[in-house]
């Protein structure tokens, strides 16, 4: 399936990083190269006495210039390889691919099942395909047709990152079936949930969060929920379906309201009446709410996108979880999960803690989560999801 080579050699670091599994190689990690490529070549890396390290996927248009895709003895990358790279991730979902009463999961986690910048979403019969290197575009056909082989979609949609979108005139939107102008509707849970895979966040709806939400829709049981950062209210579903007895969804984003309203309409056996929206900045709701909740859900966006925001993501789940805590009624529960990346487990949970602390309120650990089992973690920067529950008195 790769028409060019490109040879390289590592540094020292890069070669051990290699073999010891991590999944990328940064373009200061390149020392020689025999010449220039095209995004989508295939890079045969060397250490420096020659010595074959492995083969990656070539992009010259991203700080991480190739993303390993075999490691060990030298071999052929062929349809055949590909084919079992994705049959593979998708027999880790064999459970999920069962369950009757779901039908939104991650098929494909990039690096994390070993096809390092490919992400696919099903919802129903619409598929995502999410890519995050400009090396994959050359491929896409391989891609479709390994898909459309395996399993049965109506439809692909494409989704590209913008460092990949800025180097083709593909544009977003179908690449495998009839174009697509609105949301679909799948099923997680026996909920019925639209996603907006051409124009939505992410791919189109966070399935990451599915076992969150199957926690929250536990514990709500007569509780009223405060759900922040709600999105199309998620976790306002599953509460009310768990008995709680109203659930107000806050996000900035009133056309994520909207679809939070449309979510409600779409199941109506969990009535809508109990279902609040307020559009509004969190911390500034927070701050000047004083009403106390028997239970607040904080599920913010990433604080930390690159290295140097990492001290400011903390300060403001610093902030987030005091002014959550403040809000949680004596003997409530308080649930905060974090998704950046850059702020691990350890740290994560110690501002919560801490936080709470602050606020002169006392805690108790109900449980942690962390990834579930279509959001495998194969790296350590593959490790992003992790959720506190906490009842605070
Ligand atoms: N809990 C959701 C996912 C949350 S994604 C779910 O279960 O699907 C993060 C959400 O935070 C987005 O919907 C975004 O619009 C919202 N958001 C971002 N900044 C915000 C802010 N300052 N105040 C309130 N909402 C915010």
């Amino acid at each position: 399936m790769f028409n060019e080579n490109i040879s390289m050699q590592l540094t020292p670091a890069a070669v051990r990083n290699v073999r010891a599994g991590h999944p990328w190689v940064f373009d200061n990690a390149v020392t020689k190269q025999n010449k220039d490529g095209e995004a989508g070549c295939l890079a045969v890396m060397h250490d420096k006495n020659r010595k074959f390290v492995g083969l990656g996927l070539y992009d010259p248009h991203s700080p991480i210039r190739v993303r390993v895709l075999h490691r060990g003895k030298p071999r052929n990358l062929d349809m055949e390889w590909f084919k079992d790279r994705f049959e593979g991730a998708f027999s880790r979902r064999e459970t999920l691919m069962g369950d009757r009463l779901t039908n939104g999961y991650r098929l494909v986690h990039g690096e994390n099942d070993a096809l390092p910048g490919i992400v696919l979403d099903r919802f129903g019969d619409t598929f995502t395909l999410k890519l995050d290197t400009a090396g994959w575009l050359p491929h896409l056909d391989a891609i479709i047709e390994i898909i459309t082989e395996t399993l049965t979609p109506e439809r692909i949609v494409l989704r590209m990152s913008r460092n990949v979108a800025e180097h083709t005139d593909i544009p977003d939107g179908s690449v495998y079936g009839e174009p697509l102008d609105g949301p679909v509707l799948f099923l997680e849970n026996g909920i019925t949930f639209e996603a907006d895979p051409v124009k939505g966040q992410k791919t189109g709806f966070f399935l990451d969060q599915r076992e969150n939400r199957k926690y929250v829709e536990k514990l709500a049981q007569g509780k009223d929920v405060l759900n922040v950062f709600a999105y199309n209210g998620g976790f306002s579903l599953y509460a009310i379906r768990g008995g709680a007895k109203r659930a107000i969804s806050l996000d900035i984003s009133e056309p994520a309201l909207e679809a939070a309203k449309r979510n409600f309409k779409l199941n109506p056996d969990i009535p809508a009446k109990n279902h609040e929206t307020v559009c509004a900045d969190a911390f500034d709701y927070l701050a000047s709410d004083k009403q106390r909740y028997g239970m607040v859900v904080l599920d913010p966006p990433s604080f930390a996108q690159k290295k140097d925001d990492v001290e400011g993501a903390i300060k403001a789940y610093d902030r987030l979880i005091q002014l959550g805590a403040h809000s949680v009624k004596p003997g409530g529960i308080l649930v905060c999960a974090s998704c950046s990346s850059r702020v691990d487990e350890e740290t994560f949970f110690e501002t919560a803690f801490k936080a709470v602390k602050k606020t002169g309120r006392t805690f108790s650990e109900i449980d942690r989560t962390f990834h579930s089992k279509d959001h495998p973690i194969g790296f350590r920067e593959g490790a992003y999801l992790k959720c506190l529950y906490l009842t605070i008195t």
